[in-house]
């Protein structure tokens, strides 16, 4: 990969900009950011984080997805934009809400840069489950509740087989879901069909780690009536496990402002 690399001194970092509180970003990040010519951001990503730590004279581009809409921007733009500032000797940070690696296009992204012997690195990020469960203070697995956790969706882009979903029903692990809280009725009702307990507890956490979070609490069964009426907003997780119940002991997290987003077009 060397010639390339010789050739224009351009560079691209893929990061993970975390859940949404500007705090939960690396080090590292920060350091790229303070670097970087050109900013290629996704719409997960709290504004903040761009404003504290980016160079004034960054050129920063909003791409990805909005909410639950379509694409605003094509995957084959956001690659063909990274690789041309990456030819014209720029450093590039291209920033992903969470973790770089969680629900997220990043092996196109991959493949784009290995095709054209672009130089990258990876810096994770803190992905939205584990932001839920800290604040919510719900554990993802707990010695006697739960011995393991998956991180699935339940999304038109992802469908699963009746094998997958008997074995979901059946394990004790905790579920989370990206990508599903519009569908989390259907979701339940799925999991009930193939014999998940009903008095399974299940929650959705809106904008998690943010001062807009909210939380919403039921059971498998019971959810469909007590969710009926509510649109949670994006982004929201679904957690589903006996480790819900752990919330009502251990929540420590106040959110301060009902209404609103972090998630700030730039
Ligand atoms: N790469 C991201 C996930 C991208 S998929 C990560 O690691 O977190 C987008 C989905 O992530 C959203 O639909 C939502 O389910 C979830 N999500 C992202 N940020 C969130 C947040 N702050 N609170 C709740 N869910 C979030």
């Amino acid at each position: 990969m060397g010639t390339l690399a010789q050739q224009t001194a351009g560079w691209v970092t893929l990061a993970g900009a975390g859940p949404g509180d500007a705090e939960l970003i690396t080090l590292r990040l920060a350091r790229r950011l303070a670097e970087a010519d050109v900013i290629l951001t996704d719409r997960l990503v709290n504004a903040d984080i761009i404003h504290q730590h980016a160079s004034p004279g960054a050129e920063v581009i909003v791409s990805g997805k909005k909410g639950y809409s379509s694409l605003s921007m094509q995957q084959s733009e956001i690659c063909e934009l990274m690789i041309t500032h990456a030819f014209a000797g720029k450093k590039v940070v291209r920033l992903k809400g969470g973790d770089v690696a969680i629900f997220s296009n990043v092996l196109d992204e991959l493949e784009a840069l290995t095709a054209n012997q672009i130089p990258f690195d990876i810096i994770p990020g803190i992905t939205a489950a584990s932001a839920a469960s800290a604040y919510t203070g719900i554990p993802l697995t707990a010695r006697g509740i739960s011995q393991g956790v998956q991180f699935l969706s339940f999304h038109a882009s992802n469908f699963y087989s009746s094998e997958k979903w008997k074995s979901l029903a059946s394990t004790n692990d905790t579920l989370v879901f990206y990508m599903s809280a519009r569908k989390v009725t259907d979701l339940a009702e799925l999991l009930l069909r193939y014999t998940r307990k009903p008095d399974t507890p299940i929650a959705v956490v809106e904008q998690a780690s943010t001062i807009h979070q909210r939380f919403f609490e039921s059971t498998l069964r019971n959810c469909a009536a007590e969710f009926a009426g509510i649109e949670f907003c994006s982004p929201s997780l679904v957690i589903i496990g006996d480790v819900v119940s752990l919330h009502k002991q251990f929540n420590w997290f106040k959110p301060t402002v009902s209404e609103g987003s972090v998630f700030v077009e730039l």
